[in-house]
C-alpha cells in the first residue's frame, strides 16, 4: 500500500463498533469516517478483534486506508490504562488469546456492578445493560449507562458515570484487567505499535505518569495518543512535550462511540503537530 507519511493527515486511529462499546456496526463507522474525510482509519474496540474483518473489508470497498486496531484495558499502579495497539496481524493467536483473557471477567464483574446497584433501588441492570450490549463478552460500564439512561435514572451517560460508575460510587466494581507489559508484547509481537491512549484521563501523580511512560517504553511501546477527543488543545501541547522527551511517535483519534454520546466525530479533529513523528510513518508497511 502507498506510504502517508505527512503529519497533516486526516487520520483516525481511535474508535468503537458495536463490537465493544459503540452504537455503529463497523461498516457505518467507515462509511461515516469516509464521509467525514478521513484518510486513514481504524477500528479500536475494547479487548476485542472480532470487528476488524468486516472492518477491512469496509474500508476497503470505499478504498480507504485501514490499519488493524484494538484498545486493551491494562492496570497499572491501581488504575485502569487503555492500551492502543495498530497494524498487528490480526490472525495472530497470543494476541487473540490475551485479549480473550482480558475479556474474561467482564460478566462477573457486570453481575457485582448490577448488585450494587440494586442496592441503592436499581434493579435489572444485568440484563438491562446486556440488551445495550452487541457483543456479551464485552459487557462495560458504557452499557449500563445506557441502560440507566434509557430507564429515565439519569439525563445523559456522563450524569450514570459521575453518579454511579466511577470509583467510591454504586455501581463501581475496581477490576484487574491485562498487565503492562503483557499488552505490549501481545501487540508488538503481533508486528503492531503499542500506544498510551489518551493519557491526560488516567488522573495520575507526575511520578506514576513517569513510570507509565518509562515501563511502556521498556516493554517496547512506540507511541502515544496526542490529539485525541479526550484532550483539549493544553493536555495535546503537554503531551507533544511529552512524546519529544520519552521519544515517541504520536498519534490521533476520536474515540468516537456513538453520534449521540460523542462531542468529537470521526476526522474532524486538529492535525498532529508539526514536529512530532506520526505513528503512520512507524506503520507505512501495514496498512491496507
Ligand atoms: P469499562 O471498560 O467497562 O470500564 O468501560 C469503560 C468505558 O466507559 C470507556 O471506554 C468509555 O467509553 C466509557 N466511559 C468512561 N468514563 C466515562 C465518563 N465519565 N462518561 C462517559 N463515558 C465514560
Ligand atoms: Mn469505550
Ligand atoms: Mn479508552
Ligand atoms: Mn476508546
Amino acid at each position: 500500500m502507498k506510504t502517508l507519511p505527512h503529519p497533516q493527515l486526516n487520520a483516525d486511529l481511535h474508535c468503537h463498533s458495536v463490537v465493544s462499546d459503540g452504537t455503529l456496526p463497523p461498516e457505518e463507522l467507515a462509511r461515516r469516517a469516509h464521509a467525514n474525510g478521513v484518510e486513514l482509519w481504524a477500528l479500536t474496540d475494547h479487548d476485542e478483534i472480532g470487528g476488524q474483518e468486516r472492518a477491512l473489508a469496509a474500508a476497503r470497498a470505499l478504498r480507504l486506508p485501514y490499519l488493524t486496531g484494538t484498545e486493551i484495558s491494562v492496570t497499572f499502579a491501581n488504575h485502569t490504562v487503555h492500551i492502543v495497539g495498530l497494524g498487528f496481524d490480526h490472525h495472530n493467536s497470543d494476541l487473540a488469546q490475551g485479549l480473550r483473557k482480558t475479556r474474561g471477567g467482564r460478566e462477573e464483574r457486570a453481575r457485582e456492578m448490577a448488585d450494587g446497584l440494586a442496592k441503592v433501588g436499581i434493579h435489572g441492570a444485568f440484563e438491562g445493560a446486556l440488551r445495550f450490549a452487541g457483543n456479551p463478552e464485552l459487557i462495560s460500564r458504557t452499557h449500563f449507562a445506557r441502560f440507566m439512561v434509557e430507564t429515565g435514572v439519569c439525563q445523559d451517560t456522563s450524569e450514570v458515570f459521575r453518579r454511579f460508575l466511577t470509583e467510591n460510587k454504586p455501581g463501581f466494581v475496581p477490576h484487574r484487567w491485562a498487565n503492562l507489559r503483557d499488552a505490549v508484547s501481545w501487540i508488538t509481537g503481533a508486528g503492531g505499535v503499542a500506544v498510551i491512549a489518551h493519557p491526560a484521563r488516567y488522573g495520575f501523580t507526575p511520578n506514576e505518569e513517569y513510570a507509565l511512560f518509562t515501563e511502556f517504553k521498556n516493554h517496547g511501546g512506540q507511541a502515544v495518543e496526542v490529539v485525541t477527543g479526550s484532550h483539549s488543545a493544553a493536555e495535546a501541547q503537554r503531551y507533544a512535550s511529552t512524546a519529544l522527551e520519552f521519544a515517541l511517535a504520536a498519534s490521533r483519534g476520536s474515540d468516537f462511540h456513538s453520534p449521540d454520546e460523542s462531542h468529537t466525530d470521526l476526522g474532524t479533529l486538529p492535525f498532529l503537530p508539526g514536529q512530532l513523528t506520526p505513528v503512520w510513518e512507524l506503520l507505512a508497511d501495514r496498512i491496507q
